[in-house]
């Protein structure tokens, strides 16, 4: 049965609310947590119950949540079916109240008799060894040939180098053979869309602690993730994420602007569905007060915004476009998340202004590097060259790595890194602060915002990596 976004969304939290979960606001795309650069999932904001630090309100089992998440470790994955830098996460938790029978049979009911989801298109994995969730899983009534093992890397989930971790078991919808590779080896796990995970339950045990070692946490605990935009697709019948109906009115507004239509040609087709995901990641992350910088959060954020502009600008999108996706945004969203509407202006302006600065000098980088490609002998640009479209037309070093890579040639990151090591130290030497230069840049217009949250921490590119590989 078809149903909306807005509807599965509500569902969801009205399901758990009814089992005694609390229903939380989702919390900001600025963690409370150092060790993380950006919110990744729903137990973020739930680390200090996990290891009791906070208690939750005795009335209640656990707590339920539509967390708004940024994955920055799917930024290149953007564009497949399945993967939305910006993705709304439904979750509950339990710190110690209930646990693996509960949680499995509340996911089966939810997912066959809320959602209506045929239990015969279900698929459930759990980690290597966990036989007592085989059992809990034949015992609702799945078939064993729905049930598979996975290891480490599918099925223990940790958000970060250290804290709450667990084994866990996932929910996969299978959409058909027609949808995936083909293979008679196809099964849940397999990178193809057949196999459509979209609910992780975790079973959240243990403390990894910074040596590597699992200490086990003082509860048994619950935490899930269900991707709201992956199951809106399954409820609308369609295999591709940016079909449902928020992603795609954001891919019409794209449609419009560009004068394309959806589904006529593939690349524009990807590019479409680039700048509705970034549009949304960014409108977020402003309004959370993320601002564009070199370093750290305010470096994805412009990552994500170049390449939003980056890639209108190859359909055919001139001039500042943005603005009318952040105002479809507000329209989809805005009820839910009243901070996009309360932020409207400040998200405006930080755009229009990042659009400004950038269009200024694309074309002009563009034919740079067009004429650097065109004398290049060999397949690897040279880090000086990456270096000089970053500092002078300011591309984000990915986004000529992209630009290259369509023209199946490398880019010399050790150079570039090389490059931007030196101007660092002629930074340092001449006490220029990034931060406030962003801030300056912007200034006025966000100082309440800046009193609010506090300058964004510059955590440089070594967490950045480091966070875009655990996240
Ligand atoms: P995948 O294997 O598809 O990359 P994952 O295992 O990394 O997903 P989890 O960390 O288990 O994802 O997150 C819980 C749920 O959140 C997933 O089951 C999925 O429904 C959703 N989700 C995760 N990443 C994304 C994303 N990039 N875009 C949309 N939904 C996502
Ligand atoms: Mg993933
Ligand atoms: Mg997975
Ligand atoms: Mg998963």
């Amino acid at each position: 049965k078809y149903m909306t976004t807005a509807e599965i969304r509500e569902k969801y939290l009205a399901f758990f609310e009814g089992k005694g979960c609390k229903r939380m606001p989702s919390s900001s795309l600025i963690p409370d947590d150092p060790s993380l650069l950006l919110t990744s999932a729903g137990m973020v904001q739930f680390k200090p119950y996990f290891l009791h630090q906070k208690e939750l309100d005795p009335a209640y089992i656990g707590t339920t949540t539509a967390q708004k998440c940024v994955r920055t470790n799917d930024i290149d994955n953007i564009g497949d079916a399945r993967h939305l830098s910006f993705f709304e996460m439904m979750g509950n938790f339990s710190f110690g109240k209930y646990f693996k029978n509960e949680m499995c049979a509340w996911a089966f009911e939810f997912s066959t008799e809320v959602l209506g989801l045929p239990a015969e298109k279900l698929y459930f994995t759990v980690f290597e060894d966990d036989d007592e969730t085989i059992e809990i899983w034949k015992s609702l009534g799945v078939p064993e040939d729905h049930i598979s093992r996975l290891g480490e890397d599918d099925n223990f989930w940790r958000a970060g180098p250290t804290g709450p971790c667990g084994p866990c078991s996932e929910i996969y919808f299978d959409q058909g053979p027609e949808v995936g590779c083909g293979s008679p080896d196809c099964k849940p796990g397999c990178d193809c869309d057949r196999y459509l995970e979209f609910w992780n339950c975790v079973f959240t045990q243990f403390d990894g602690q910074e040596d590597g070692t699992l200490a086990p946490l003082l509860t048994k605990n619950i935490d899930t993730g269900m991707g709201l935009e992956r199951i809106a697709a399954i409820m609308q019948g369609v295999t591709n994420n940016y079909d449902t109906d928020v992603l795609r009115s954001l891919v019409g507004v794209g449609e419009r602007l560009s004068g394309k239509t959806y589904k006529q040609d593939a690349e524009v087709d990807k590019s479409l569905r680039i700048i509705a995901d970034h549009s949304r990641s960014v409108t977020f992350m402003i309004a959370d007060g993320i601002l564009p910088s070199n370093e750290g959060r305010g470096y994805v954020l412009r990552r994500l915004l170049r390449r939003a502009i980056q890639k209108a600008h190859m359909i055919g999108i001139e001039g500042p476009f943005l603005n009318d996706y952040v105002d479809e945004i507000v329209e989809l969203m805005g009820s839910v998340y009243p901070e996009v509407v309360e932020n409207r202006e400040l998200i405006r302006r930080v755009i229009l202004s990042e659009e400004e600065r950038f269009g200024a000098t694309l074309r002009q980088g563009q034919v740079f590097l067009a004429e650097a490609l065109d004398k290049l002998e060999g397949d690897t640009l040279s880090g000086e060259e990456a270096f000089t479209l970053h500092d002078t037309y300011g591309f984000p070093v990915e986004v000529t790595e992209e630009m290259c890579a369509d023209r199946n040639v490398k880019v010399d990151m050790e150079g570039f890194e090389r490059c931007m090591d030196e101007q660092r130290e002629r930074a340092r030497a001449a006490n220029t602060k990034d931060a406030e230069a962003a801030w300056s840049t912007y200034g006025g217009i966000h100082a309440d915002v800046l009193k609010e949250v506090g300058a964004t921490e510059f955590v440089g590119y070594s967490e950045l990596e480091c966070a875009a590989k655990v996240v």
